[in-house]
């Protein structure tokens, strides 16, 4: 062992002795909604496919399609040779639907923000005449993105726009351009911004808006396209993931033809990588097919998670502030939050502990998931297994 991986092992050791340490565990696929693990299927309360598409034969199909037309890789970066009239294709019927000028295709949701934010924070002005204001539980890209901009982020409370506009009037300074960064679905608590406000907010003040939809998308709006979409114009700039509900992989911007362009000129992460494969853009035409017709899904998707969370309830527990479907059912200690996930697993019901620093400390939950492949008996079943256990740890 190199004295490299010495370091490695000691701080592994640290990790584990804090109940810190991640591993990763293969699992095999299964229908939707399910998934197998040393080969028992299992109840997938985990997976983020919340429409069930990431096996719909429409995509599987298209995404096969487009490898044997065009190839398993886009073979260079989209400014080189690698974009393909597929790439073009699903930018314009994204921006299609989302009612924007223009989008654009990223490798990843992760790679999206912690490429464009720099951009954008270093295009509109140098340091000092740039304040970016973060919602404190924005997805750790967002941090990643601003902290690689070098910029001093102003983190407002949770979802509390007063605080927010509190903060943007009390140092509003000329000259200084601000930007607004959050999320219109917040992704370990399953609530929901305010998106017409948060965009009357950002107008009054001049600011630039940034809003992830990466667990919107698919999900919740008009046509499922985005909680955006219920502020029409009013958001500067949309980024989502076509790694959810979406089934497949892969990220976007939607916003002006301005700004589109801007990014190709000088967003790191879109210029120096590799163009997405056509298989993943197969995938994604196909998701944009079927995803605005998938109104009775979505609507099933919302009962299941309302009767999860009345549920979850009247046992006591505390399900946060969520109104989508990703429902947290506090747990409040790591280890209580691991070993509740493993019975679950011993009775058939993937429902993974969600951590420190993934999530504050003492706020560690099951992140339960749904999916409209569920049923209403696959729900009952998660409750009547968490019924049986008692109730530990805080809140
Ligand atoms: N934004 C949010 C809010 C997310 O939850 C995630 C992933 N969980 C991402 C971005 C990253 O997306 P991707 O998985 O496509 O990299």
């Amino acid at each position: 062992m190199s004295t490299f991986d010495l370091c490695f092992e000691q701080l592994l050791a640290d990790a584990s002795a804090r109940n810190m340490r991640r591993h990763v565990r293969p699992l095999a696929a299964a229908a939707a909604g399910r998934i197998v693990s040393e080969g028992r299927e299992l109840l997938n309360f985990s997976g983020n496919d919340y429409l069930g598409l990431a096996r719909h034969p429409l995509l599987t199909e298209r995404a096969a399609d487009w490898a044997r037309r065009d190839g398993a890789g886009a073979q260079a970066s989209r400014l080189v040779t690698g974009t393909l009239d597929a790439h073009a294709q699903v930018e314009a019927k994204l921006a299609r639907l989302k009612g924007t000028e223009a989008a654009l295709l990223f490798a990843s949701g992760w790679q999206l923000n912690a490429s464009v934010l720099p951009a954008l924070i270093q295009g509109l002005g140098a340091r000092g005449q740039v304040e970016v204001y973060t919602d404190k539980l924005v997805h750790a890209s967002m941090h990643h993105g601003c902290q690689a901009a070098g910029v001093k982020q102003t983190r407002f409370r949770h979802n509390d726009l007063a605080h927010l506009d509190r903060l943007l009037t009390d140092r509003a300074a000329p000259g200084v351009r601000r930007l607004i960064v959050t999320e219109s679905v917040f992704s370990m608590d399953g609530d929901r911004a305010d998106v017409p406000a948060l965009a009357a907010l950002a107008d009054r003040h001049g600011a630039f808006l940034y809003l992830d939809e990466a667990h919107a998308t698919g999900v919740l709006g008009p046509q499922g396209m985005g909680l955006s979409g219920l502020a029409p114009g009013g958001v500067d700039l949309i980024m989502g993931t076509f790694s959810k509900a979406l089934g497949g992989f892969g990220a976007y911007v939607a916003g002006s033809r301005a700004l589109c362009d801007f990014l190709v000129n000088t967003c790191s992460g879109f210029i120096y990588s590799t163009g997405l494969p056509p298989s993943v853009l197969g995938a994604m035409d196909a998701a944009l097919d079927l995803v605005p017709g998938m109104d009775a899904e979505r609507a099933h998707l919302a009962r299941l998670s309302a009767r999860l969370r009345e549920g979850l309830q009247a046992q006591g527990r505390d399900t946060g502030a969520s109104s989508t479907q990703i429902v947290p059912a506090m747990v409040g200690d790591a280890g209580d939050a691991v070993a509740l996930s493993a019975r679950l697993k011993d009775a058939g019901m993937l429902a993974v502990a969600i951590r420190p620093p993934t999530v504050p400390a003492g706020t560690s939950r099951l992140r339960i998931a749904l999916s409209a492949a569920h049923t209403v008996d696959d729900v009952d079943r998660l409750l009547d297994a968490l019924a049986r256990d008692p109730l530990r740890g805080g809140s």
